[in-house]
Parts: C-alpha cells; structure tokens; sequence
C-alpha cells in the first residue's frame, strides 16, 4: 500500500505490525491443524489521521465458510437511544439500513414508528432471519449502480443507519456515493462504529481485527464524514463492544471544529511501543502462575483472544480457552490450538486459576463474578481490554499472585 484508502495522501507511516496472523473466525478442528497466515500491519495516514490495514485480506477469501456472528447474539441495550437521537433529527420516517445483518434493529424502528422500514444485507442466512421478522431486505452488496436503481424505483428515505459497517469498508468513497443518491435533502445518516481512541492510548492490541480494515476515532469519524460534506449534529457514546461512538449526521450541515490531528497522530506513534510494553509484563505474568501451580485460562475465544495469543504468542502459557457460544466448544483457537471449553469447565478446575478475560467490558463484571463463583480455589482474574486500564489489570494480578510491580 502507498497511498491512503481515505484520503489518498502518501504521508502513511507504520502503526503496529502485528506479523502473519490467522484468521479469526476459521477456528481449529483438530488442535494440530496449521492454517494460512496472512501479513497484517496497520499504519497511519498522517494527513487524514485514518489508521487502517495495510494489505486486507481479499473479502472473498475472507468471508468465505463465514463463521456468522449475528446482532441478536449481543445484548444491544443502547438501540432504543440510538432511535431517540435519529428522531430528534429527522424530517420523516423512511429508513434505510446498509448492512442490516438479522434484522435486530429495524424491528426496533419500526416498533418505534419508522415506515416503510428497508434493509440491504449482503449475508444470505443473516437476511433469512430478518425476513423471519417480516422485514423487507434486499439480499445485495450496496454499490453505486445498485443504490442508482433502488432511489429510481422507491424514491430516496429520511434516514440511512450504517452500524457497525464503515469499519469494514475498503471503498469508503464509493459508500458515500450510495448514501448521496439514497438520502433525502435534510435527511440524517446515522452512523456507528468502534471507537478506537483509548485502545491506542493503552497499547491495546485486541481491537485490531482483520475484518476491521479501517480504526476509527471520534476525531477521525468526524472528519471522514465531513470529508463527504456531512456534518455531525448529535453525537453519543455507548459501552457497547469495548466501546462504540454514534453520530447522526446531515449533508451539508455545519461542521465543528476539526479535531486535533496531532494529538491524535502523537497517541497512535506510541501505540506499537505501548503494546510491546504489555507484552513485555504479561508474559512473565504467565509464566510465573504456571510455575506456582496455576492454570492459566482465557475466558472468551473471539477476534479478540485470537489477536492477543498470536501476537504475544501465548499457545505455551495458556492451559485452555473457554466461552459462552456452544459453537466454540471443543474447538481450537486459530494459530496457537487452544482448546475452547464450556466456561462450566471452571468449576471442575482442581488448580487456582488465573484468569485472562477477554470478553467485551459491557460484560466483565458479570463474567468475572461467574468465574470467581465457579473457583474451587483461589482464583485471579483480570481483564485483557481497554477501555479497562489494562496495565493495572496486569498490576493487580501480578500483586494477588505476589509478584512484585516491574
Ligand atoms: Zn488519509
């Protein structure tokens, strides 16, 4: 990659090289199987402030034997919010959603009041369940001749809603050209995505996704879309998914101040040194419960727990995975062959454990309160994720574990 995805300049500079990793969702069958690796470094755009995925992985060598992940899966406590700040803005009740998965929230919308309410959603078992629902959804990937010919033949909507997708978007100008030809004059685009900005700051390598081609802030999300004439006229945050930032925004709207793009270049230069820092302390953190009789578990065998044990290369110090999603169970973590159990495989635990959680922090009390409650002996666990400051996480374990501070 020379140039940009967003932008186009060449000032791009590296942000963190995380090395050949595997791929997420293609979990491990046997505990011995090898699978492809693929590079995966992120840089920096230094003009525009995007952080973005150097080499992405062909999305039809990504998406291929999809392992699905469908919305209704997680709670999403915060949708009725997200619809309070879409009304409070918009001119009528159309609605659009571009990637609209199992449906999840257009039923709230249209409980809400928005009609006709219509979804495009490339994924065909994702829009089986939305149908289910008695939703209408277009089973097509969005792209300009497809948005030219849905706005001739229904006319264009109130709002767009885009949750959770412009992360995933190699061709970011060409999913504005969409939104231009779908939305009405005055109409809101609703737009949310990760928020990234503590993550970097804490040298979190966790959130770094291969199907997360593009790291926004709320800095850098302000400006890509004002990079396309819309202007954001409400904003929230939601602690949802490690942390979620949403904006409704209009075309040609007044646009704020733009935000510090030095601050945020100076917070993403140090994120590589940040992350090897934490690398640096865990490892031995591991080491030191194994060799005082520990077993070391990870609770949780996502996106997340793959990046941080390929990364730090954590196969050896780990003794098994476990989680809540029975389609994991008896499976193996990609890249380290971790064995993935039932969580109820902390009750039969005979050892003190030390736990790493890394599962979503909307979700980490009640996680933590059911392993410490399924602990036979003592039991150390602590989380692995910003926004939680992980760094005295790894401080408090090391202190219950005895091993004083570095
Ligand atoms: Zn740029």
């Amino acid at each position: 990659m020379t140039a940009c995805r967003l932008c186009g300049s060449g000032d791009v500079a590296p942000a963190l090289d995380l090395g050949p990793m595997p791929i997420a969702h293609r979990m491990r069958t046997r505990k011995d199987e090898t699978e492809k690796r693929y590079p995966f470094r992120e840089v920096l755009c230094r003009a525009c402030g995007l952080v973005q995925i150097a080499e992405p992985i062909d999305p039809e060598e990504l998406y291929r034997e999809f392992n699905y992940c469908f919305s209704g899966w997680k709670p999403q406590p915060h949708i009725a919010d997200e619809l309070r700040m879409i009304l409070a803005e918009t001119p009528g009740p159309s609605m659009l959603e571009i990637g609209s998965n199992d449906g999840l929230f257009l039923k709230e919308a249209r409980q809400a009041g928005f009609a006709p309410v219509l979804g495009i959603e490339p994924n065909r078992v994702a829009s089986g369940y939305a149908r289910d629902l008695g939703l209408e959804i277009v089973n097509e990937m969005l792209d300009p001749p497809l948005a030219a010919k849905l706005a001739g033949e229904r006319g264009r909507v109130d709002v767009i809603v885009v949750r959770q997708v412009l992360e995933h978007l190699t061709r970011i100008a060409d999913f504005f050209r969409c939104v231009d030809a779908l939305l009405k004059p005055g109409g809101v685009l609703f737009v949310d995505v990760p928020d990234c900005e503590r993550g970097f700051a804490a040298g979190d390598v966790t959130m770094m996704w291969e199907e997360h081609v593009n790291s926004f802030t709320e800095m850098t999300l302000e400006a890509t879309l004002g990079r396309f004439d819309y202007g954001v006229v409400r904003r929230e945050r939601y602690n949802y998914s490690g942390g979620t930032i949403a904006v409704a925004a209009k075309k040609g709207a007044l646009r704020r101040k733009d935000g510090d793009l030095g601050a945020h270049v100076a917070n993403v230069a140090g994120y590589e040194e940040r992350a090897k820092a934490y690398r640096a302390r865990l490892r031995p953190l591991l080491t030191h419960a194994r060799a005082n009789g520990h077993a070391v578990v990870l609770y949780g065998a996502g996106n997340r727990a793959n990046t941080l044990t390929n990364w730090a290369d954590l196969g050896s110090l780990i003794d098994y995975a476990v989680d809540d999603q029975p389609q994991r169970h008896g499976m193996f973590l990609p890249g380290t062959g971790i064995e993935v159990k039932p969580s109820a495989a902390l009750a039969e635990e005979t050892r003190p454990f030390l736990c790493l959680l890394a599962v979503n922090t909307e979700n980490d009390g009640v996680v933590t309160a059911k392993a410490m409650g399924m602990a036979r002996r003592a039991a150390i666990v602590f989380s692995v994720l910003s926004p939680k400051d992980i760094m005295a996480e790894l401080d408090r374990a090391s202190a219950q574990l005895g091993l004083r501070p570095a």
